[in-house]
Parts: C-alpha cells; sequence; structure tokens
C-alpha cells in the first residue's frame, strides 16, 4: 500500500491524523524539512503556496480547526504527511474526512482511491 497527501490542498485539519487506526500520518510543521517525506509526486509536494480553491472553501469556516497554520498545536494546525504508508490497512476512514479531498492510496494491485469529503 502507498499512501500520500497532495499537500497544497491539505488544510491541517488532521482528521486523518485523528482516526486512523495505524498511525500512518503524522502533522508536521509546514516549514520544516521533513513536510515533503512520503511519497508525494513532485507536483503536489508542498513548496509554500496552498490550493487557492481549498483555501477559499475552508479558510472562512468556524469549525474549531485551525485551517493552514504553520504549526500543529495538539488539535489542528500542520500539514499531513503520510510517513507510513506500508501499514495502511484500507479502512477508508481518512478518505472519508479529509478536508481537502487530498489523500491518495494505491493499493497492491495498483488500484487508485482518492479522498472525498462527505
Ligand atoms: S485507509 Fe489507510 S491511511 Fe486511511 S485511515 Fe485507514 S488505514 Fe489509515
Ligand atoms: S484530513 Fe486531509 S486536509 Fe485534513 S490534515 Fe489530513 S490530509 Fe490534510
Amino acid at each position: 500500500m502507498q499512501v500520500y497527501v497532495e499537500k497544497p490542498k491539505c488544510t491541517g485539519c488532521s482528521h486523518c491524523h485523528d482516526v486512523c487506526p495505524v498511525s500512518v500520518f503524522e502533522m508536521k510543521n509546514r516549514k520544516g524539512n521533513d513536510v515533503n517525506t512520503d511519497v508525494a509526486p513532485a507536483d503536489v509536494q508542498w513548496k509554500g503556496v496552498s490550493d487557492q480553491a481549498v483555501v477559499a472553501k475552508w479558510s472562512g469556516k468556524e469549525d474549531g480547526h485551525r485551517h493552514f497554520a504553520d504549526e500543529n498545536d495538539g488539535t489542528t494546525g500542520g500539514i499531513s504527511v503520510a510517513v507510513n504508508g506500508a501499514s495502511c490497512i484500507l479502512c477508508q476512514a481518512c478518505l472519508v474526512q479529509c478536508e481537502g479531498e487530498c489523500i491518495v492510496i494505491t493499493d497492491d494491485a495498483g488500484n487508485v482511491y482518492h479522498s472525498i469529503y462527505e
């Protein structure tokens, strides 16, 4: 199993980190050196600029999440990195809770799953 986060779309909501039963995700500092350490292709790695459509959708939402904050404070903020994709059991919990619809999972047969926020 391979898992990555399309970083420009990550709001920092931390839902993926909170629901994953096998600790695939860690919330990292957006300005840290380890922000691009999952298998995300170059075009969706973090280069310091968020996807403007996602910013427009989520930046004003008053849902208790610190959207697009640089660092995680133990609840929200920062950016998600799939540090342990090999452990994914495809429970799909993260796929329906990802605000940015930016999680991509590829199973061992090559099937690709994209997150869709519900
Ligand atoms: S689908 Fe995989 S990465 Fe997502 S929550 Fe389940 S085990 Fe974790
Ligand atoms: S659920 Fe999606 S938007 Fe929220 S922190 Fe995880 S990858 Fe980012």
